[in-house]
């Protein structure tokens, strides 16, 4: 007798090695509050808030049913020309009126990945449109991760995403430089000439490169130095927009002017798929001013996404009753307190901490990280390793101390066992 094919057989990951991965499958099933369900009923604290993205946790009945409710009346409409839906205008005027860009608008799309691509496109057009079609070159930072699309491939920091496409990666035109070294940034722009540079793009914390914290004052420099060669400077808060960092976006955090700010992620907190653009005055102007202005020809069927914005709107509802980004301050110095002494450890090369609910335990080179995250999810915590064997640990906001604690032990208890 035919055995039955395994469950998923069909299924090809995403950044998986397909040769081990079917057999060796974590599948989560349910969630509720700051804790994931697998498929045998072991319930996990989720320390990585899946991809940086449960901010609200998961569970929310106001966020299904807000779905549900748009479902009924209007799944979506797209919002091509001069049709819309009234989720994308409602959304859009919520989001500006943040105001991490002074007298902002608003590009939608689908995801992380397909606003990088958009900002990318948009700053290329901006200067063409400025009779400056020789500024193209795109200028990002070594470790840093802007999603897999094309352009996000190319701007890649993480030399293994770029790698395989070809010499120059998808897009060409594209340049690194040093994470943390805005010198380096000035003598990259002048050696590529800054009549060739269209944009730097950079995330304020570098994600999954291995939670790299900006050093103090570096952001800062870099827009300078953006203003300085009139070089657009794109900030990409697709992990830290809507709270991650304490503020609601870092852009405010950290005090800063950009051109374009990227954001999909917690936006819904992960209930539905969406991305977008907030766009400065000096972009947008010349496409909305004059008669004759250009059009943009780059959106998605599901820009401004009828439901995704719903699903939006009550997870920023979410947000602001329960003061989630407030939350995130007052657990930011409990997550450092928690995870610095970690530092210590024979095995661990760095912690770092202090900026949101973000952490990153750097382990040395020869430890198995595979193995700690293995050791903490028998403990019921589940972690992730990215870049430079970094432990990520950026939890949903509604953890409260004692989870902290207890996943800073969990680790210490798994180095510990990993060093007998
Ligand atoms: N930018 C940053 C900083 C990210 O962390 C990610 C995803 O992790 C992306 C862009 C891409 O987002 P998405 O995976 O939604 O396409």
């Amino acid at each position: 007798m035919a055995t039955a094919p395994q469950l998923g057989a069909a299924l090809w990951s995403p950044v998986a090695h397909m040769p081990t991965v079917p057999g060796d499958r974590l599948t989560i099933v349910a969630g509720e509050g700051a804790h994931i369900q697998t498929d045998d009923g072991r319930w996990l604290l989720d320390a990585t808030a899946g991809l940086w993205h449960a901010n609200i946790g998961h569970g929310r009945t106001r966020l299904a049913d807000a779905a549900a409710t748009q479902m009924r009346r209007l799944e979506t409409y797209h919002s091509f020309g001069r049709i819309t839906n009234d989720q994308a205008l409602l959304l859009a005027d919520r989001v500006a009126a943040y105001g991490a860009i002074e007298d902002a608008k608003v590009f939608w799309v689908s995801g992380g990945s397909d606003a990088i691509d958009t900002a990318a496109k948009l700053a290329r057009r901006h200067w063409q449109l400025h009779g400056q079609a020789n500024k193209r070159i795109i200028i990002s930072r070594d470790g840093s991760y802007h999603g897999l699309h094309a352009f996000g491939t190319s701007l890649a920091g993480i030399p293994f995403n770029r790698e395989g496409y070809g010499s120059e990666s998808l897009v060409p035109e594209t340049a690194r430089v040093p994470a943390n070294d805005a010198d380096a940034l000035e003598a990259q722009i002048h050696t590529l000439g800054p009549d060739r540079v269209a944009a730097v793009f950079a995330e304020p914390v570098i994600g999954t490169g291995g939670v790299i914290l900006p050093a103090e004052g570096y952001l800062q420099r870099v827009e300078a130095i953006c203003r300085e060669h009139d070089v657009l400077f794109v900030l990409d808060e697709v992990i830290t927009g809507f709270g991650r960092t304490g503020e609601m976006f870092a852009t405010q955090l950290f005090d800063l002017r950009p051109d374009m700010i990227t954001m999909a992620k917690g936006i819904t907190s992960g209930y539905a798929p969406l991305g977008g653009l907030l766009i400065a005055p000096r972009v947008w102007r010349p496409f909305f001013d004059e008669p004759d202005a250009p059009i943009f020809r780059h959106g998605v069927t599901y820009s401004g996404h009828a439901t995704a914005c719903a699903v939006a709107q009550a997870n920023l509802d979410v947000i602001e009753e329960e003061d989630l980004v407030g939350r995130v301050a007052t657990l930011t110095p409990e997550l450092a307190t928690a995870v610095s002494p970690l530092a210590d450890h024979p095995l661990v090369m760095e912690v770092r901490a202090g900026v949101g609910l973000l952490a990153g335990v750097q382990l040395n080179p020869d430890v198995s990280g595979d193995a700690l995250t293995r050791l903490c999810l028998e403990d019921g915590i589940l972690l992730r390793v990215i870049t430079d064997n970094t432990v990520q640990i950026s939890p949903p906001f509604i953890v409260d101390s004692d989870d902290l604690q207890r996943l800073a032990a969990s680790i210490a208890s798994a180095l510990d066992k990993l060093a007998d």
